[in-house]
């Protein structure tokens, strides 16, 4: 099954709940627009390289379409359209007015030279450029691509229109129009998702697990850390680590610069088990590395009263029904991880405005969207009596489908 199957399912289960018009339903599992591109690059050797592009954006009901652009050679157009619908999804539950997009290029960027991944940069916003725009789909940061990517690409937007264009794309860097928070902000929404929880289930002192020690697992793993939880757990593509006493984040990300990984962390144990970080026995475990990581194979070896996604698509959908089985808690990715995006839109607002805010008050926004869309995914689980995922389905879902029966789009 590719992941643009595994997105359609998972869209498929939450309609059996819901009553949608079958015009509309049918909408909903076809992207909108599709661009494919080819880009030349001029390599440092002279030779012509030509690399393939997609921009997929796959509803615009709510809004402009909004998601980021991965560089990565597993890069395909299932990917992307299932990340594109997933984006969807994501803003309409913490709902942001914005439909979803995604793009993707196929490209090992490790191999690049700097000059050679700029003109790259640049030659894909060329190709896209007329499909793209403040007003229309405004693109992000994913995987391997950063705020010096987004630079150039606002840049090469900004030339063609002959106008600087900031809100045409987020996750620049602070001094041209980026948001203050935006570095932390997945982390810090994720925080927000798992207070709420930790009162919900009674959790005190809550110990926890996390995979994946990224930009979003160790800012995540500090502010539960200075927030009295107990990290016991952390792993990152070498292997896990465990202490029953606690973990300091940042003592062990000054050993990962050291060594290049969490592993040998002194005073801990080792096991060169990635997956290991799932299994400890801790109140709450994180995904926050890869997809397709809790498994129908390795669901019944979570010890956790409670998963919080980080990672996108880290469980796959037989080992969802396994955990709600076990009892287990989850919150989904398009809740726990729309930290980031909520900040993107932030970030575009303020692009809009010319005005920009603190942290604090970028912060201070955030936690009462994504606050507000914890209890209202709650309140759809309870009456309906859906997991936490099926519930945020249901009401993005019905968000989306909302705005296109008003358009009149059946
Ligand atoms: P990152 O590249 O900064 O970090 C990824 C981490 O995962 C690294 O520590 C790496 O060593 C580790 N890792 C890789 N393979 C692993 C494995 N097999 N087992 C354990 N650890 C492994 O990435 P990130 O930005 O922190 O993103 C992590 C996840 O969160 C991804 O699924 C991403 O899509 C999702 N996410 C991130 C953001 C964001 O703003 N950073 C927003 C939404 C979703």
């Amino acid at each position: 099954m590719n992941a643009f199957e595994n997105a359609l399912m998972q869209l498929d289960r939450a309609l059996t709940h819901m009553n949608i018009d079958s015009n509309i339903a049918e909408q909903l599992r076809h992207p909108k627009r599709e661009i494919w591109v080819s880009i030349p690059v001029k390599m440092d050797d002279g030779s012509v390289r030509v690399f393939q592009g997609y921009r997929v954006q796959y509803n615009d009901a709510r809004g402009p379409t909004k998601g980021g652009i991965r560089y990565h050679p597993n890069v395909d157009i299932n990917e992307v359209r299932a990340l594109a619908a997933w984006m969807t999804w994501k803003n309409a539950v913490v709902g942001i007015p914005y439909g979803g997009a995604k793009g993707g290029v196929v490209v090992n960027p490790k191999e690049l030279s700097e000059r050679e991944l700029e003109n790259l940069s640049r030659g894909y916003i060329r190709g896209i450029y007329e499909f793209i725009g403040p007003e229309l789909d405004i693109p992000a940061p994913d995987v391997y691509t950063n705020p010096r990517v987004m630079a150039w690409m606002m840049d090469e937007y900004s030339k063609i229109a002959r106008k600087n264009v900031f809100g045409v794309i987020t996750g620049k860097p602070l001094e041209i129009g980026g948001s203050a928070g935006r570095n932390t902000a997945t982390a810090k929404g994720a925080f927000y998702v798992i207070e709420e929880a930790k009162k919900l289930l009674g959790l005190e002192k809550p110990t926890v697990s996390i995979q994946g020690f990224g930009n979003a697992g160790y800012y995540l793993a500090l502010f539960l850390h200075d927030s009295g939880y107990r990290v016991v757990g952390i792993s990152d593509s070498k292997g896990s680590i465990y202490n029953p006493d606690g973990l300091d984040p940042v003592k062990v990300m000054e050993h990962k610069r050291e060594t290049g990984s969490v592993i040998e962390f002194p005073g801990a144990t080792t096991d060169k088990d990635p997956r290991a970080t799932l299994y400890y026995d801790v109140d709450i475990v994180v995904p926050a590395a890869l997809e397709n990581q809790i498994t129908k194979e390795n669901a019944d070896k979570l010890n956790a009263k409670y998963v919080a996604e980080v990672a996108n698509g880290p469980t796959t959908l037989e080992a969802d029904e396994i955990l709600h089985e076990r009892g287990i808690f989850l919150t989904p990715d398009i809740l726990t991880n729309a930290g980031g995006v909520t900040v993107s839109y932030f970030e575009w607002v303020q692009n809009n405005y010319g005005y920009y805010w603190t942290e604090v008050e970028v912060f201070g926004k955030l936690e009462k969207v994504i606050k507000q869309s914890f209890y209202d995914i709650l309140e759809i689980r309870d009456s309906k009596k859906v997991d936490m995922r099926t519930a945020a389905y249901i009401l993005a879902v019905s968000r989306v489908a909302k705005a296109m029966e008003l358009r009149g789009w059946k």
